[in-house]
């Protein structure tokens, strides 16, 4: 983990924020060039266009797949809020993405939502290595998985 690895997780956690803020789930995710330079930015928007996949990391997948090499894929690294889903690690092996760096793990979200009694998701939080062994991943990273679980848990507060 570089400095740089640092202030990409702070601005996940920021576009969570923001997608919190205008009623979609909290997630953030950056996608930048072996160099550390940010190339895109995307957040939730499960809620405001009424996609229940537009999850950030998918749509920078194929925002990648279409926009980029195949090489300056292979070299760029996903920062995300929290780690991918089966849908989205998928989309991230098939077009060829490189390291994937998430403040919180999916198993942390897992057990966050089920300690405040929220449904089940409808898909399993599997980690994106069971479903892209081939992907190198980073993460939990403190303190940014506790930041995480408090906008979390300050959305659920909204909603009830
Ligand atoms: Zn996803």
């Amino acid at each position: 983990m570089t400095r740089n690895d640092h202030a990409h997780l702070e601005r996940c956690v920021a576009l969570a924020e923001e997608a919190a803020g205008r009623g979609d789930a909290p997630f953030g995710s950056v996608l930048a060039d072996a160099e550390g330079t940010m190339l895109r930015e995307e957040s939730n928007r499960e809620a405001t266009t009424g996609d229940a996949t537009f999850h950030p990391e998918f749509v920078l997948a194929q925002w990648a797949g279409t926009n980029l090499t195949p090489d300056v894929r292979a070299g760029a690294t996903v920062y995300t809020s929290g780690e991918h889903c089966p849908m989205c690690s998928a989309a991230h092996a098939w077009v060829g993405l490189g390291r994937i760096v998430y403040a919180a793990s999916s198993a942390q979200l897992a057990s966050w939502r089920e300690s405040w009694g929220l449904p089940v998701a409808p898909v399993r939080a599997l980690p994106v290595t069971d479903v892209a062994p081939g992907v190198e991943t980073v993460g939990p990273v403190a303190p940014f998985d506790e930041r995480m679980r408090a906008i979390h848990e300050a959305g659920l507060a909204q909603s009830r």
